[in-house]
């Protein structure tokens, strides 16, 4: 079992298999990066496998695959199965923009994919084009509809943003509460790559415009999720992701790898440590370490929020959020 300084047990790795993505989300990469990692920099997926195998071994129990946009990489149905040949019982989710996912998703259904989590922030095209610069709704809606077709369990993530989308919090979350889909509010996480005049939605003034439309309780933190949930009359959960806020760090029970082998302890902070040598040379037992070592030196708790609060300079598509 991997156990972190502060007595957290680490047993969710995200991957991210690209940092290259077919969008520019403002609040993300509103240009395209200066370069972009060489392919020849990047682990392949038998390497990364390698990896899964250290993590899983060890104790990660939740694997989530991610990017950039992790559908822009060419074989990832046959990574998918690799991992889930390997230990059926991980619990296997990808976070995708859902482009792509029309014509993918049976395939990754059939790979043993089980859960996804899609980012919707808008139902409206000319919204969406000058959110993620350029036309993406049509094909972002089929192929949620797609996913749900094929029967993979859909989330929503939407990121918030005033004089952008502040007026759709609760048609997004209409639309996916009729579709079965549980949704949730992410807070702008203030980032050195953004674009510079975003303004983000606190947890507070979502739940102001929520709290006009629908009544509901406070159900707090699952313990398994960074998101604070609230249940609606009618049964209807939907969560917050809350990173300003002081609890969000307390059950923080991930670490994430890049797709060219940097191990991250946390989201907010620049370090990281490289598995990269390890597994190319197949030093399992020197991979282990690394793991091992970055667990141990995983931050308390980000910086966002806090009074000594500088813009984070980790990017969101490297890391994959
Ligand atoms: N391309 C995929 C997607 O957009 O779903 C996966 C990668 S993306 C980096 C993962 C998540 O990070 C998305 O839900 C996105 O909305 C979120 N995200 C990116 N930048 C963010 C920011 N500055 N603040 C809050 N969430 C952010
Ligand atoms: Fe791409 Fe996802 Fe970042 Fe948008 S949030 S630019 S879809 S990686």
């Amino acid at each position: 079992m991997l156990i972190d300084s502060y007595d957290r047990v680490v047993d969710y790795l995200r991957v991210s298999v690209t940092e290259r993505c077919n969008f520019r989300c403002q609040y993300c990469m509103p240009e395209k990066p200066f370069s972009w990692v060489p392919k020849e920099n990047l682990l392949t997926f038998e390497e990364l496998f390698e990896f899964m195998k250290v993590a899983i071994d060890e104790g990660v129990k939740k694997i989530r695959i991610t990017g950039g946009e992790p559908l822009l990489r060419e074989d990832l149905d046959a990574f998918i199965k690799m991992i889930y040949d390997y230990a059926p019982s991980i619990d296997l989710a990808m976070t995708t923009n859902a482009f792509l996912l029309k014509g993918t998703a049976q395939r990754l259904k059939d790979a043993g994919l089980k859960r996804i989590n899609v980012s919707i922030d808008t139902l409206k095209p000319e919204v969406a084009l000058a959110i993620a610069g350029k036309d993406v709704l049509k094909n972002v809606l089929e192929g949620v509809d797609e996913a749900l077709r094929v029967g993979l369990k859909v989330k929503v993530n939407m990121v918030p943003m005033k004089g952008m989308n502040a007026d759709e919090i609760v048609d997004v979350l209409e639309y996916s509460k009729a579709r079965g889909m549980s949704i949730r509010f992410i807070e702008y996480m203030e980032n050195a790559h953004a674009k510079a005049d975003i303004s983000g939605m606190k947890s507070s003034e979502l739940l102001e415009i929520l709290g006009k439309k629908y009544n509901f309780s406070d159900d707090g933190f699952d313990g398994a999720s960074p998101s604070h949930y609230y249940t609606m009359e009618d049964g209807y959960k939907f969560g917050i992701i809350e990173p300003y806020g002081d609890d969000f760090c307390k059950q923080c029970n991930r670490i994430r790898l890049t797709a060219e082998g940097h191990l991250i302890p946390c989201l907010y902070f620049d370090e990281a440590m490289s598995i990269a040598e390890s597994i190319k040379r197949g030093d399992i037992k020197g991979a282990a370490l690394v793991l091992k070592e970055v667990v141990k030196n995983k931050p308390e708790k980000n910086r966002w929020g806090g009074d000594d609060a500088e813009i984070s300079s980790r990017a969101f598509y490297e890391t994959g959020g």
